[in-house]
C-alpha cells in the first residue's frame, strides 16, 4: 500500500514539483493552497506525512502544526523561504518533525520525508539506544562512545547532548529543545552553553572540528547529528 503524502504549498510550480516527484517515489500525493484546505483534507483523508509551507495565504503553517499537533503525530516537513528563520524555529518548537530552506533539491526533500517517516513509525518502539556513523559508534544503554576503534570520553553533559542528538539522528533538534532536554526549561535562553559544549564534543568526536561531519550545525536554528 502507497504513503498519502499532503503537500501544501500555494506556490503552484513548487506544488508541482513536489506532487510529480514523491508520485514518481510512490507516494499518493494530495495537494492544497491554503490552510481551510489541508485542514479539510486532513480530516476526511487523513495522509501520512505532511509536506508544510510557511507562508500561505490564509496563514502561517505554524497554525496548521498546532492542530496537527492537537490530534496526532503525524510526521510534518516544513519548508520555508529564508526570511521565515523565526517562525521555522518556532514551528520545530510546536513540533514540526523537520524542515527544508527553500531552494531545495528533490533528495533532500525525499531524505526529510524519510527520517521524519522511520521516527514516527518508531515511536512505540524502545527509544533508538545505538547510533553509528562509519567508525562513529554511541551506546546510549551502556554509556560508551568510540571514535576509530578507541574509546572517548565525554562529560555527563557532553553525553546528555549528544544522546538527544542521537535520539532524533538525522533531525535537526533546535536550541530549545536542547536547552530543555539536557539543562532544564529555565536555560532556553542560554545558547552561549551549547556553543561551549557542542565546540568540545566536536574536539572529541570530529576528525576536523572546523569541518564537522557528525554534529552538523543548523546556523539559527540548532544541531542535527549526521546519518548518512
Ligand atoms: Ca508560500
Amino acid at each position: 500500500m502507497s504513503l498519502k503524502a499532503l503537500v501544501v504549498e500555494d506556490d503552484r510550480e513548487i506544488r508541482t514539483l513536489m506532487q510529480s516527484s514523491l508520485g514518481v517515489e510512490g507516494f499518493e500525493v494530495q495537494t492544497a493552497v491554503s490552510i481551510n484546505e489541508a485542514s479539510a483534507l486532513l480530516q476526511h483523508d487523513p495522509p501520512d506525512v505532511v509536506i508544510l509551507d510557511l507562508g500561505l495565504p490564509d496563514g502561517d503553517g505554524a497554525q496548521l502544526v498546532r492542530e496537527i499537533r492537537r490530534r496526532s503525530t503525524l510526521p510534518i516537513v516544513v519548508v520555508s523561504a529564508r526570511h521565515q528563520e523565526a517562525q521555522k524555529i518556532q514551528v520545530l518548537d510546536e513540533g514540526a518533525d523537520d524542515y527544508l530552506t527553500k531552494p531545495f533539491s528533490v533528495g533532500e526533500l525525499l531524505a526529510r520525508i524519510r527520517v521524519a517517516l522511520r521516527h514516527r513509525g518508531t515511536a512505540l518502539a524502545p527509544a533508538l539506544i545505538k547510533h553509528s556513523l562509519d567508525d562513529f559508534l554511541v551506546d546510549i544503554e551502556m554509556r560508551t562512545v568510540e571514535c576509530g576503534g578507541q574509546p572517548v570520553h565525554l562529560t555527563p553533559t557532553e553525553f546528555k547532548i549528544l544522546a538527544r542528538l542521537v535520539r532524533s539522528a538525522g533531525r535537526v533538534v533546535t536550541h530549545r529543545q536542547l536547552l530543555t532536554d539536557v539543562w532544564g526549561p529555565d536555560f532556553i535562553e542560554h545558547t552561549h552553553y551549547l556553543r561551549l559544549y557542542m565546540g568540545q564534543l566536536r574536539a572529541k568526536i570530529e576528525a576536523d572540528p572546523a569541518e564537522p561531519r557528525h554534529l552538523l550545525t543548523e546556523t539559527g536554528v540548532g544541531y542535527r547529528l549526521a546519518v548518512e
